[in-house]
């Protein structure tokens, strides 16, 4: 079932979406070589803590850590780990908290120091895809348009887009109805209402779309082991411009072009 948030409700996500903003700027600034994935962990853990909110993915289904920290080849759901990020590597940072019994999810590709052309280009391509996919997130569209959107852009580039893993609905639950492939057809699917909430979240891959998962049963990798980014907001459908509940005062339509 689709939930449609009211007003108030929409307030609450708003005010998670701007916490969940400010602790994935503090953990940009503070990617750099040398530094730990589990000390970016910690520091999310202890802003989100002290802001009176939840980290969200901290033993949710089990999984042990406040953040999701995937390098180069690993798609989601990395582990954060004690090994010192090098120059050059391509690091996704995924995060989640509840504020206030609301839920925010966002996640965002950086590389550690310089890297090369073609690792930048594919976090700016993948940022693209979802700015793409949010200018979609309309009344009156339908889900489809979202996905198709992502996927046109992302093959025009040679990518591979991820399909084992899909965006979500969000609200007072982490991942509600819908899901949101990052493929799919226009026209088709769910007929967006104004008050849905969606956590838009393109993977691309420079090689391949296939994946496989770790031994630990959580991280996702892809199989010819090529590089590859995450981009993700949670994003508010209205009758007029979409909203993105995780990066106050941005400008979809703008983004998009
Ligand atoms: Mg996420
Ligand atoms: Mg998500």
């Amino acid at each position: 079932m689709i939930t449609i948030k009211s007003a108030a409700q929409i307030e609450k996500m708003r005010a998670a979406g701007a916490l969940l903003h400010q602790v994935l700027e503090a953990l940009r600034q503070a990617i750099q070589p040398g530094i730990t994935t589990l000390e970016l962990d910690h520091m999310a853990e202890k802003l989100i803590r002290d802001a009176g909110a939840i980290p969200s993915f901290k033993g949710f289904e089990g999984f042990p850590f406040s953040i999701c920290a995937s390098v180069d080849d690993q798609v989601v759901h990395g582990f954060a780990t004690k090994d010192r990020l090098r120059e050059g590597q391509l690091l996704s940072v995924d995060c989640g908290v509840i504020l206030n019994g609301w839920q925010s999810d966002s996640a965002f590709s950086a590389l550690v120091g310089e890297g090369s052309a073609e690792a930048e280009k594919l976090i700016r391509d993948t940022e693209k895809c979802f700015w793409l996919g949010a200018n979609q997130a309309r009344a009156g569209n339908r889900l489809g348009d979202i996905s198709h959107a992502v996927q046109t852009y992302a093959e025009a580039q040679g990518y591979g887009v991820i399909r084992d893993l899909c965006g979500h609905g969000i609200g007072e639950e982490m991942h509600e109805d819908p899901s949101i492939p990052n493929f799919g057809r226009p026209g088709r699917g769910v007929r967006l209402q104004a008050g849905m909430t969606l956590a838009i979240e393109p993977m691309i891959a420079r090689g391949d779309w296939h994946v496989y998962l770790y031994d630990n049963d959580w991280t996702v990798a892809t199989r010819d082991g090529s590089l590859c980014a995450h981009y993700e907001h949670t994003v508010l459908v209205t009758d007029g411009e979409p909203e993105v509940l995780s990066l106050p005062g941005a400008n979809v339509k703008e983004m998009a072009q």
